[in-house]
């Protein structure tokens, strides 16, 4: 009896310390961030978690003059901590933690933050992002983390290599794409393709075939990365020949695919084979009343800063609109 009552005060007092949240921002991108202040100025009092990268993939950059109100550029972690600071303005509440398990069909939604502490929801705005596949290089990786050279977006980084030689591995649609786009700017573009053929759409592959400073080496791979603090080279070696050759690049693009961070929404949100979560065309709801995806983990053609600011505005106007009809707001 003694242990029976102890058992339910204990499920008790564990319950009531489960915190309710009208809106749930989970990652911190420039999606994130501007969710966050729509929904703060809404009064949705919006608490964001911030993933285990806080700022998300544009901390990893440095100048970023593609933002629009930044005429003279800025770093790309400025630009997130001025983000950050607007939304702590209109009241968001920001926290360091990564949601590792969520119940989005319970009503209110159920959330997990790092394995233990449990949250409910009336709405979750996912803007959890993707991350850029890397090819594994030890030098790929110090150059990157350096600001050396090393990219995964051509245009963010391709203004920086104005009228000089870079390579850019990859063979599908994203590297096409930014290879006939570095061929405008760049004097010459070296496409390393692993195989004899490109994934790319066949209009595509046209584009880069017709490009006469676009040269592709058919069947390689990337060996290493030359350069101390920035890229001076790459050693390419052909699969086929076993034939190495050293590119005199200055700039080093990696497109070799993203991965969407949308796994433990898997079996509750409809995503599309890579994981990119999908939404109603010209809405950011999901099939879930009350959920919202915005930014790069449900936009695999846009990937901007910009553009999934402005998602992240939709997402919080979504959730808004949600809570005012549903009268939960
Ligand atoms: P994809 O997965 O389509 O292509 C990745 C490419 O990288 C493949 O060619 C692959 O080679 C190559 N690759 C993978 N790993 C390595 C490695 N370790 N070393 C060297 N090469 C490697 O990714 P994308 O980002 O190109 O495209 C993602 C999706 O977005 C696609 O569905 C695409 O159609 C779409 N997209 C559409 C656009 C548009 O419509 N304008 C623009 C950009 C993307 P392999 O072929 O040998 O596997």
């Amino acid at each position: 009896m003694f242990l029976s009552v102890n058992f339910t005060l204990q499920k008790f007092i564990m319950q009531s310390k489960i915190e309710h949240i009208t809106c749930l921002i989970i990652g911190s991108g420039p999606a994130g961030y501007t969710a966050a202040i729509y929904a703060a100025r809404a009064d949705l009092k919006p608490i964001m978690y911030t993933g285990l990268t806080p700022g998300g993939q544009l901390t990893e950059t440095t100048e970023v003059d593609n933002f629009p109100g930044y005429p003279n550029g800025v770093t790309g972690p400025k630009l997130m901590d001025d983000l950050k600071a607007q939304a702590e303005r209109f009241g968001t509440q920001v926290r360091f933690g990564l949601v590792t398990k969520a119940d989005l069909l319970s009503k209110p939604k159920r959330i997990w933050v790092d394995e233990t502490i449990e949250l409910t929801a009336d709405t979750v705005i996912i803007s959890t992002g993707a991350s850029a596949k890397w090819i594994g290089l030890e030098n790929e990786t110090r150059l990157r983390m350096n600001a050396g050279g090393v990219s995964a977006c051509a245009v963010c980084d391709g203004f920086f290599f104005k009228g000089q030689d870079v390579a850019i591995v990859g063979a599908g649609d994203t590297a096409a794409e930014e290879a006939t786009y570095l061929s405008k700017l760049c004097k010459k573009v070296y496409m390393i393709v692993r195989r004899g053929e490109m994934r790319a759409s066949k209009a595509m592959q046209q584009r880069v075939l017709s490009t006469p400073n676009i040269e592709i080496l058919w069947d390689s791979e990337t060996v290493d990365i030359l350069g101390k603090d920035a890229v001076e080279g790459a050693i390419v070696r052909n699969i086929k020949t076993g034939e190495t050759k050293t590119l005199n690049v200055t700039g080093f693009f990696v497109a070799i695919g993203h991965t969407p961070n949308t796994g433990i929404f898997k079996g509750q949100l409809d995503m599309d084979e890579q994981g990119y979560l999908t939404i109603i065309p010209g809405s950011t709801k999901t099939k879930l009343d009350g959920v919202y995806a915005v930014g790069d983990c449900s936009d695999k053609t846009y990937r901007q800063a910009v553009t999934a600011a402005g998602s992240g505005c939709m997402g919080a106007l979504d959730a808004e609109r949600y809570l005012n009809s549903s009268g939960i707001h």
